[in-house]
């Protein structure tokens, strides 16, 4: 299949199956042609007794890659899950920064049991069950949204730290109990750290809160950027928040205390990101709003 996309103001999600190929637009006109051809994962490294099994504490580190021709060339990128490369740099084609957020392929050996974070259902007909390979793509002289990303917490100096996700495993798929796939990017810090809008939120709000007799407070922020694309922006585990619900914020804004309700082993903030995209909504690694916030304030 040919998907037709066109660089915007904020980045572009996709999912792909095998043989689909990307045609990105940058804004003169020129075109990057991304063809999906393989996607594969492999445990590189785990305690588990059984693969894909979970067990309280155990560490399992992963890679995934994904072959692709890009205008032409065989390239090959490849990430590394559950170590300090989780957090990674775009690569950069034509003047197009792609971020390889997941493929599939991670779920022969993980599970979905810790938040949703798995590709999209395949609607087509003789296709399998899922999408193959999820990216973000931005034109590279663009930041990845027309503002400035402000911190979301106290950003870590020089980098987050894989030791700082939670137990050391919980950035974005990382192996929560060395076998499912984490839905979020854990970040420690103490009981009470300031939480902070990293852009303006046009609405914001806890979807679950103790209050209502959940086990955690959840919060999700919501921004439509003028390209018709909106985010969605979630926190778990505040103590509680310093801002009026369905408040819009200013970027900046300090509105909540984080990781101080059902934090578990380790005092954490839990962030989510997603982007409805024509009309679908593709979770991504949160990692990318704080690479882009190390660029603007580090
Ligand atoms: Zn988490």
């Amino acid at each position: 299949m040919k998907i037709k996309r066109h660089a915007k103001s904020t980045l572009t999600a996709v999912e792909m199956v095998h043989g689909d190929t990307l045609e990105f637009f940058l804004r003169n006109g020129r075109c990057l042609s991304v063809e999906l051809l393989d996607t594969k994962a492999e445990i590189i490294h785990t305690t588990l007794k059984e693969p894909g099994k979970e067990e309280p504490g155990a560490t399992t580190v992963y890679r995934f890659w994904a072959e692709f021709r890009i205008d032409g060339v065989n390239v090959r990128l490849e990430r590394e899950v559950g170590t300090q490369a989780s957090f990674y740099q775009p690569w950069e084609f034509g003047g197009v920064h792609i971020w390889l957020d997941a493929v599939d392929a991670i779920f022969e050996f993980m599970q979905e049991t810790h938040a949703p974070c798995r590709l999209q259902e395949n609607c087509g007909h003789d296709a399998p069950s899922r999408r193959h390979a999820r990216l973000a793509l931005q034109e590279a002289s663009l930041r990845i949204c027309p503002e400035l990303v402000h911190p979301w917490c106290p950003l870590p100096l020089g980098g987050l730290n894989i030791e700082d996700c939670y137990r050391g495993e919980d950035c974005w798929l990382g192996a929560y109990d060395g076998a499912s796939a984490h839905g979020g990017l854990d970040i420690n810090h103490p009981k009470g750290t300031p939480l902070y809008a990293p852009i303006h939120l046009d609405d914001q709000f806890l979807y679950n809160s103790t209050e209502m007799g959940n086990n955690n407070n959840r919060w999700r922020g919501i921004r439509q950027w003028d390209d018709h694309t909106t985010w969605i922006l979630t926190t778990c585990h505040m103590t509680h928040l310093t801002v009026p619900e369905h408040s819009p914020l200013q970027a900046g804004m300090h509105y909540a205390e984080g990781a101080g309700v059902w934090v578990g082993d380790a005092e954490h903030t839990h962030f989510g990101f997603a982007v409805l995209d024509h009309g679908e909504l593709i979770r991504l690694d949160p990692w990318i709003l704080f690479w882009q916030m190390y660029q603007d304030f580090a």
